[in-house]
């Protein structure tokens, strides 16, 4: 029995998680766009008698790297601590593809080549010569559909028979000959083998201009000055490396049946793209896609879901369990902790499953469609103003999801600044453990119309964040991160299969039970036990004892006096929905419900603000964890800060607006403000956006764009739409 490790490596978006889910029984996050996978995972699996580790790692362009994702699969690559590299290929982009492929195979890594989305080629009526490849490549080539249930048996058994066979790459890299390699080679020899590079390998990346060797091998000047005198030798590199792959996919794909699918108009841009990047619709669209996705999730069709798991927890938990208890004569407080604490409670949670489940289900459907990517490229103009990138986007967007895990994929940002702004920004775009608070509250006091004071809330939190990006790129040094370049690849449309589907649900069901039944229970348990025990008198409802919370709470409770919710009820919630921000309505439920929380002179506004504060502060100290672990301890800490502070001012801001316009005295004042700011607002954006638009990314191949897309062998390409 042996234990073999495998890794996957490829080009982004090319289907590598989608492989490495369908090997390893895995359901880890697969998205139509660049940088979804930002850190390597593994999973051991037997194959027959062995096990297999499998590596899925964040998808790189070339050996020659950009950002710190690549960094770590680069590394990985050179390490060499593995037995087999499995590259995965996209065949609609196979030459671009084989750049990276062909890196590879002058390092000598054993190589098996899967030629990915194999569906899409025959739904062109085209059909690949995998046989003609292989001969050409020297390395086995396995064709691929990973999105379909398809057999891995077959690539699994040609990997072991590679490995246990001890099959070296049977590759001619013939184009070598026409690179100086003997004299580099001559000329770095001493220093690559010092580093622990194998000479002729070192002296290509010594060509290539690579700065990971050339820092590693540290040359000389005068070494220095014999390389620069061999002219830009970087272009030659790539452009000898693009000979060889026009010869080695020369006349290998065929037509041989009916070309179902029109994806392209005769300019390379896909029709569908020229009305959804439309200098004109491309704002309106995505509003409006947004709009319907808000309108579905928190309109009918998820109220009426969580109003049948409303009705079902009252009529077969709450009421039943109540009588129960009170028949068998159990001591008051343990009714109370079953049925407020924990039925209530945790309840009051449970019923926005299905909205949160809907929520995960359209980000899915906007990531896998490729439209996600279509959103960072209209916003980059907007974003570059502002010191982001349109990247950002990316991670600002799937905020609505997890501010904890989106904070996280802001590892594929270039930039670093660029990095550290997006998530410290990211965290003011509301994550779906607000929404049943949002949810709760709307409801209570705005009935007919809470899908539209939702919404205004997830438009609230990213305008907060697009504010607050400008202001520190104006007055923030260490945040100033100028206006860079973007290079992103543009994904053709996908559409998910069922099945995915599915999986969305089934996964997001099973994390958000996780966390109801685990954390969610627990504090519960906490909170209603320190609302309804006091520090010396024990059980205290029906005695004028205060219970430790409402000690407690009450000494933070003037903090929001000016908002009229400064009660130790309304404290207690907010600071429980640091640990999980769903608890925030669930303390709410088992300390008494929305009405005892708002009962001031004005409870509808009180409300409103809340709900602001909710949706700006803190969102839980799983997000400051990841706030640390990408940009630092210094960071996490301006980020508390940040968050607080904002929170604080703009629920200020909401609460005086809104006493201006309830009381008629300041009705015109108030109305005076809102239209001001309303049209700062517009103003500002319309000036934005009547910006230079320019496109940083690729439609089709190398090939198609000239753009150098492996990065570092060309200029950025500007297409304008
Ligand atoms: P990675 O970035 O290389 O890990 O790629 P992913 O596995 O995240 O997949 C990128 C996109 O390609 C997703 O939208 C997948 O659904 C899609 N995809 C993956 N494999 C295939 C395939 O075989 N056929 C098609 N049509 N789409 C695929
Ligand atoms: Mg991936």
């Amino acid at each position: 029995m042996m234990d073999y490790s495998i890794l996957l490596v490829g080009n982004p978006n090319v289907g590598k998680t989608s492989l490495y889910n369908r090997v390893t029984h895995s359901l880890e996050h697969v998205g139509n766009w660049h940088g979804v996978t930002v850190s390597e995972v593994s999973k051991t699996v037997p194959y027959g008698d062995n096990k297999v580790t499998m590596t899925d790692l964040p998808g790189l362009y070339s050996l020659s790297v950009y950002s710190p994702e690549e960094g770590i699969s680069r590394d990985k690559i050179l390490a060499g601590n593995f037995d087999l590299v499995v590259n995965v290929c996209e065949v609609n982009n196979l030459s671009r593809n084989l750049y990276l492929t062909l890196q590879l195979l002058e390092a000598r890594v054993p190589t098996v080549l899967v030629v990915n989305m194999m569906d899409e080629l025959s739904k062109q009526g085209k059909k690949l010569n995998c046989a003609e490849l292989e001969k050409r490549l020297g390395i086995p080539v396995v064709p691929m559909s990973a999105k379909y249930r398809t057999d891995v048996n077959s690539l699994m058994s040609i990997c072991i028979d590679k490995i246990e066979k001890h099959k070296s790459n049977g590759s001619r890299l013939t184009y070598t000959d026409k690179l100086p390699l003997d004299k580099v080679t001559a000329l770095i020899k001493a220093e690559a083998v010092r580093a622990g590079f194998e000479p002729r390998w070192a002296a290509i990346k010594a060509l290539e201009n690579d700065s990971f060797v050339l820092e590693k091998i540290s040359l000389d000047s005068r070494q220095k000055d014999a390389l620069n005198k061999l002219g830009d030798t970087q272009a030659l590199v790539a452009r000898v490396r693009y000979e060889f792959i026009d010869s080695l996919t020369a006349g290998l794909i065929e037509q041989t049946g009916e070309h179902k699918r029109v994806r392209k108009s005769a300019d390379g841009i896909s029709r569908i793209d020229k009305i959804v990047l439309n200098k004109y619709l491309a704002l309106p669209i995505f509003l409006l896609i947004m709009a319907a996705i808000f309108i579905i999730t928190f309109g009918v069709v998820g109220k009426f879901f969580s109003w049948l798991l409303e009705l079902g927890i009252d009529k077969l938990l709450y009421i039943p369990v109540t009588r129960g208890l009170g028949k068998s004569g159990c001591p008051e407080w343990i009714t109370g902790l079953v049925c407020d604490g924990i039925i209530n409670g945790v309840g009051g949670v449970l019923v926005f499953l299905p909205q949160i489940v809907l929520l995960f289900v359209f980000l899915a459907l906007l990531e896998d469609s490729g439209y996600i990517s279509r959103v960072a490229y209209m916003t980059d103009g907007i974003f570059r103003k502002i010191g982001l990138s349109g990247r950002s986007a990316f991670t600002m967007l799937m905020g609505f999801g997890c501010s904890a895990t989106a904070v996280l994929t802001a590892r594929g940002l270039e930039d670093e600044v660029m990095r550290k702004k997006t998530v410290l920004l990211t965290p003011f775009m509301s994550c779906s453990a607000r929404l049943p608070v949002y949810s709760a509250i709307a409801a209570a006091f705005f009935s007919s119309g809470s899908a539209v004071i939702i919404f205004g809330m997830y438009v609230l939190g990213a305008a907060v964040a697009l504010l607050l990006a400008a202001l520190f790129e104006k007055f923030v040094t260490p945040l100033k991160s100028g206006k860079l370049s973007f290079i992103m690849e543009m994904p053709p449309y996908r559409f998910p299969v069922a099945e995915r589907v599915f999986q969305i649900i089934f996964n997001n069901v099973k994390v958000f039970l996780i966390r109801v039944g685990t954390v969610i229970f627990g504090l519960n348990v906490i909170v209603w036990a320190l609302s309804n025990f006091s520090f010396t008198h024990g059980y205290v409802v029906g005695t004028d004892f205060r219970s430790i919370l409402e000690v407690l709470g009450g000494l933070v409770a003037p903090v929001f006096k000016p908002f009229g919710f400064g009660n130790w009820k309304a404290v207690t919630s907010l600071l429980s929905g640091l640990i999980a921000k769903e608890m925030v309505i669930s303390s709410i439920e088992s300390l008494g419900g929305i009405e005892a929380i708002f009962s001031g002179a004005n409870p509808t506004l009180s409300a409103f603000t809340f709900m602001v504060f909710t949706l700006l502060y803190v969102p839980c100290v799983a997000t400051l964890a990841a706030i640390r672990k990408e940009a630092g301890f210094k960071w996490m800490l301006f980020s508390l800060a940040l968050q607080t502070g904002v929170a604080y001012a703009v629920a200020l801001i909401v609460h005086t607006v809104g006493l201006l316009l309830i009381y008629k005295t300041g009705i015109t004042v108030g109305v005076i403000i809102a239209a001001l700011a309303a049209a700062v607002s517009i103003f500002t954006v319309m000036g934005l956006i009547k910006g230079k638009r320019r496109r940083t990314c690729c439609v089709g191949g190398c090939k198609n764009c000239g753009a150098g897309c492996a990065r570092g062998i060309g200029a950025d390409n500007e297409t304008k739409i």
